[in-house]
């Protein structure tokens, strides 16, 4: 069984680099994680003068300059050649709301309203796209998962038609464990997912049917999200894209299945099941849309630490810097100084590089810092650096994400989001072990947070990635009072301009927090350790690929 001989090395090698002095003063580099200056620094990220952060402003060049100086004084060097920065172009497509779009066929046309029944956007950047008498093809699920048998675009050739799609997987619809991953929303459940894989089966538009249960948000949210500037990278890749991109309201998707004489609830819960099939609902969309375009550059900042051994392997640090900026029309405080969200996780990343740069030699593998631009508007700094990685990400060992760290006090558990996925759970379980800590899963495994932040676009792309949250078993107060804490935090300040530095916050949490994520980095950046994601997870094939596992352990081990 190479596979479990490899775990226990993984085990023993995490134990000795955590719980006993690996001769580094990794004790005392954790030590200088303290709570004094991770305040100061949120308070310094969320002060007023940074303007909210937001990407391409004022705010930008102000947080900017303040991480470059921060690294810098405490001696890493550049990350990115000889420069600090990695620059984001960024493009924002406003499309005019004043777009009329028409469904007819079965000796009907229905004229769809943009917000009230549907809402519609493209990612190519141009002033004006169309889609003329586009034939509509309902695929089920829009998934295509290898892994899990499935493949809702079997047989039908959707180049030049728009497919319509539901949103979430069959998991969550049945909440039959056996189907993808139960209720837990799989990455085929997001609508990122369906948009990329509409764009690869070659079809001209995408309507997402909204459903408040499985979508894990209201209306609301998807016309306020899908209104207004569209950012993007401006350069994407060799990505295919469709034409138009867009969602339907449940009510307009019923009235829609009744014009073609479909049943939607029957056809829903068949697309459920293994015996759907795509078809042609004998209907054509004609749909244009108008957008004003604008341009700009935003920057993630990187600082490196060099490896003493092998510094072509790395291990990478995340928190995103930005925030939602200043909007003087919501009132009397206008700037949204995003204390939680994010200078908390990126003051946190500051004082990670701290940890690091304390030790007393530098570990093997090298360690990247690297606070990232334009989160908010779509993990799009991250995106940017895993489509141009400066290290190749197949010398990218794990990327641990911070992303609203806990300002609540010290707790007995960590929750990890996405927790089961990857073999990192076990390097920050020993980590959590050796601090009398326990590790616990998302609560809401339905909502795809998992999907939300920046380890993502490292993981959609194969490259591990760790996303802790803060826990809820608070030593003080326990666990009601802490789950209140997020939910009235949620409730009253998750992205408004209350989201302000309190200096009643208790940050003794995050600190305890930090540390552990210490742990983690410090095990696998002097290890040789190359933690894989687990069996049946959607990203494995990926990482397999392109580390070259093609015989892989587990085969070996039969
Ligand atoms: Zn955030």
């Amino acid at each position: 069984m190479m596979r479990s001989l490899l775990t226990t090395c993984a085990l023993v090698a995490v134990a000795a680099a955590t719980a006993c002095d690996s001769g580094d003063g990794f004790d005392d580099a954790a030590a200088t994680i303290d709570a004094i200056d991770l305040a100061r620094g949120i308070q310094d990220l969320a002060a007023d003068s940074m303007g909210g952060r937001a990407p391409a402003s004022w705010g930008e060049e102000r947080t900017v300059r303040y991480l470059q100086e921060k690294f810098e004084a405490l001696g890493l060097e550049p990350g990115n050649g000889i420069g600090w920065v990695q620059e984001v172009p960024l493009v924002s497509l406003t499309p005019d709301p004043d777009m009329g779009a028409v469904i007819q066929g079965r000796g009907t046309v229905n004229r769809l309203q943009h917000a009230a029944d549907f809402v519609a956007v493209t990612e190519r950047v141009v002033e004006e796209i169309s889609l003329d008498r586009s034939r509509l093809v309902f695929a089920g699920y829009g998934i295509v998962a290898p892994e899990f048998d499935w493949n809702d675009y079997e047989g039908v050739n959707v180049a030049g038609k728009t497919v319509v799609v539901l949103v979430n997987d069959p998991g969550y619809a049945t909440g039959d464990d056996a189907l993808f991953n139960g209720r837990s929303m799989t990455y085929y459940g997001r609508w990122t997912y369906k948009y990329e894989e509409a764009a690869r089966q070659g079809a001209d538009g995408v309507l997402i049917v909204h459903q408040a249960g499985p979508a894990g948000y209201p209306w609301a949210v998807v016309e306020a999200g899908w209104s207004g500037p569209q950012f993007m990278l401006a350069e994407k890749g060799n990505s295919p894209l469709t034409r138009v991109q867009g969602w339907l309201t449940e009510e307009t998707a019923r009235t829609v299945f009744a014009q073609a004489r479909l049943d939607f609830d029957a056809r829903a819960a068949q697309a459920a099941t293994r015996d759907f099939d795509p078809y042609e609902m004998d209907l054509d969309l004609s749909l244009t849309l108008k957008n004003s375009i604008e341009r700009s550059n935003s920057r993630n900042v990187l600082a490196l630490l060099p490896g003493s051994e092998r510094p072509e392997e790395l291990v990478i640090y995340t928190a995103h810097w930005d925030h939602l900026g200043t909007d003087s029309s919501v009132g009397p405080d206008s700037i949204y100084n995003g204390a939680l969200d994010n200078a908390s996780g990126t003051s946190g990343l500051v004082e990670m590089a701290g940890a690091f740069a304390a030790l007393r030699k530098a570990p093997a593998r090298s360690v990247l810092f690297m606070a990232v631009a334009a989160e908010e508007q779509g993990l799009l700094g991250t995106a940017h650096y895993a489509s141009h990685p400066v290290y190749p990400l197949d010398a990218t060992v794990a990327t641990v994400n911070m992303d609203g760290l806990n300002i609540w006090g010290p707790t007995s558990d960590l929750t990890v989001v996405g927790y089961g996925m990857s073999e990192l759970d076990d390097v920050l379980r020993v980590a959590a072990e050796g601090a009398g800590r326990t590790l616990a899963p998302d609560p809401e495994p339905e909502k795809g947070s998992y999907f939300r932040s920046d380890h993502f676009e490292f993981a959609k792309r194969g490259v591990p990635s760790l996303y802790p949250d803060a826990g809820v078993q608070d030593l003080e107060h326990g666990e009601e009072w802490a789950r209140e804490r997020r939910e009235e935090y949620t409730r009253d300040h998750y992205h408004k301009p209350s989201d302000e530095y309190d200096p009643s916050w208790n940050l003794e949490g995050a600190v305890q927090d930090l540390r552990l994520l210490f742990a983690v980095g410090h095990a696998l950046s002097t290890g040789d350790l190359w933690p894989n994601w687990r069996e049946g997870t959607e990203f494995k094939a990926l990482r397999d690929e392109m580390m070259g596992y093609e015989t892989a352990p587990a085969a070996e081990a039969e």
